[in-house]
Formats: structure tokens, C-alpha cells, sequence
């Protein structure tokens, strides 16, 4: 590439490692920064080392949080005989904002992939499994994607807890709100049509 000076090749490089991000939006921001005040680009830099300082897993719920246990596990109006597994932090929020639900969560920070090298132990299984011993948590909820991978740790992780004496549910997977039948792929309709409920 380079014309570029070298702190700016570097910032342009190190912008252009995230996640949706090409060489030219990475350009883009990094003639940003530079235009930006000083201060500003301090608290830029300084919100990115502070996150990464400060942020660390619950270690109940695995959890991103800078308070351990996270607010979640802490708050005592919570359901506590209710766990629901999700893949990833951003999960959580997602849940949250239905405001339906009142119980505990468990963050897996991914699913069981062997394509990908992915196993149960790289992934928080073994610490859900350490929230179980005690008899306080009654069901948990399997709320994976969808997806092939999703489906496997969901089942995965169902065949290891069932014996415990806990009940294992999966959330309902189907049709979206304003969705449109024709539309949908076999693997959805036939979802809908399985997780089917009586009117
Ligand atoms: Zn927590």
C-alpha cells in the first residue's frame, strides 16, 4: 500500500482488524481520528483500554461485567431456579429487552463447532454444569440460534443435564412476527410446524 506515514499505515491496519470494516472505511476513520481534538482521541483510546482492563467474565454466568457477580446474578428478585443458556453476551441483551423473562442467565461465549475446532471445553460448559449440583435450579432453557451448530450444543448440553434431574427446555424457533410463509427456508417452516401449540 504504502504512502501513508507510518503511525498512520498503522492505525488504518489495526481500524481495518474489526469486524465489518474494509481498507476503506478503516482509511476513512483513521483520517477521522486525526482530525479529531486531542481529547477526544484520548477518551477514544482511553474507553478501549479501560473495557479491556476492567471487563472480565461473572464468574457465575460468565457474563461480560466490571462487578463480580454481574448485576443479573446479584439482583435478589431475580428467578433463581430458572437458567437460560445463551451463546454470547449480546444474547443477554437481546432477552432483556422483552422484559419476559426473570430468571438467571448462562453465557456459553459460543457453540460447539468441530468444523471449526470448537469443542465442549472451550466453551463455558463445564461451568454451567457447576451451577447445577445444588437442587436450587429447577429448568434451564436452551436458547442457542437455530443454527446447525446451535442445535447440536443445545442437544449436547441436554443430554448432560436431563440426567441431573433438572428439565432441559428449547426455545420455540419459527415463523417471525409479519413473517410471510413462502418465504421461509424447510428448516424454519418445519420448526414452526413442529414447535406447533395448541389454540
Ligand atoms: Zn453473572
Amino acid at each position: 500500500m504504502d504512502y501513508y506515514a507510518l503511525p498512520i499505515a498503522n492505525l488504518i491496519e489495526q481500524l481495518s482488524k474489526l469486524p465489518g470494516i474494509g481498507r476503506k472505511t478503516a482509511q476513512r476513520l483513521a483520517f477521522y481520528v486525526l482530525e479529531m481534538e486531542s481529547l477526544e482521541a484520548d477518551k477514544l483510546a482511553n474507553a478501549i483500554t479501560n473495557a479491556k482492563e476492567k471487563i472480565r467474565f461473572c464468574s457465575v454466568c460468565c457474563n461480560l461485567t466490571d462487578d463480580d457477580p454481574c448485576y443479573l446474578c446479584k439482583n435478589d428478585s431475580r428467578d433463581k431456579s430458572i437458567i437460560c443458556v445463551v451463546e454470547g453476551a449480546k444474547d443477554v441483551i437481546a432477552m432483556e429487552r422483552t422484559r419476559e423473562y426473570k430468571g438467571l442467565y448462562h453465557i456459553l461465549h459460543g457453540v460447539i463447532s468441530p468444523m471449526d475446532n470448537v469443542g465442549p471445553n472451550d466453551i463455558k460448559v463445564k461451568e454451567l454444569l457447576n451451577r447445577l449440583g445444588d437442587g436450587e435450579v429447577k429448568e434451564i432453557i436452551l436458547a442457542t440460534n437455530p443454527t446447525v451448530e446451535g442445535e447440536a450444543t443445545a442437544l449436547y448440553l441436554s443430554k448432560l443435564i436431563k440426567p441431573l434431574g433438572v428439565k432441559v427446555t428449547r426455545i420455540a424457533h419459527g415463523i417471525p412476527v409479519g413473517g410471510d410463509l413462502e418465504y421461509f427456508d424447510e428448516v424454519t417452516l418445519s420448526k414452526a410446524i413442529e414447535n406447533r401449540r395448541e389454540l
